[in-house]
């Protein structure tokens, strides 16, 4: 079994915090294991706690259009959260709710090992930061952290509510397809580029 199936067997019936009371599921998350690229957002919605699986509500469709724009399957990324499980009426996760979850996220990223984690909205950022920010600064910024870049952008939930803000989010996407595809070109090395 990969170990991140283990993993994902192990905390299935998690009991860390009061939100195991009303969940349906653990969320865990899905993907390529192995993925380069990781999405994080804050906590399942009521779709994804029915359906046990990731973004695929509305704000799902979003972010899954928004991959294929720039040439990318769901497939071939992972799509976790910080928090596992639905707050009741998706509310906002708890200060101790993120404490209790946030060890699962990291073992996820030591197992994966992506190059980049793109955070979605607010809580995500400043899980994988370490510190507060404000989204609408640090969006579409690099920051490197341990051995992977973080790279916020907007919560696609947000240009669900608010349609100005789509703009941002899309030229995110393609300011990531860029950063990809240099980081892949065979013709720069990376210290050239002042990665890692
Ligand atoms: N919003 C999130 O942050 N995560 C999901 O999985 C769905 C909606």
């Amino acid at each position: 079994m990969e170990p991140l199936d283990q993993f994902h067997q192990e905390i299935k019936d998690c009991r860390r915090c009061r939100l195991s009371e009303t969940r349906s599921h653990v969320v865990f998350g899905e993907g390529d294991p192995r993925a380069s690229v990781m999405f994080v957002g804050e906590a399942p919605g009521e779709n994804e706690d029915l359906q046990n699986r990731p973004f695929v509500g509305a704000a799902g469709k979003i972010l899954t259009d928004l991959l294929g724009r720039i040439g990318l399957t769901r497939e071939e990324v992972y799509i976790a959260n910080i928090v596992k499980c639905r707050p009741p009426e998706n509310r906002n996760p708890l200060p101790d709710e993120i404490e209790a979850c946030s060890s699962y996220l990291w073992k996820q990223v030591d197992l994966i090992q992506p190059r980049v984690i793109c955070t979605l909205g607010n809580f995500a950022a400043q899980v994988l930061l370490g510190r507060k920010v404000a989204i609408t600064k640090v969006r579409g910024q690099y920051f490197q952290v341990r051995n992977f870049f973080v790279y916020p952008m907007l919560h696609p939930a947000a240009v669900l509510h608010q349609g100005n803000l789509r703009p941002s989010l899309e030229e995110d996407f393609r300011n990531l397809k860029a950063f990809l595809g240099k980081r892949l070109d065979p013709e720069r090395r990376p210290e050239q580029m002042g990665f890692f």
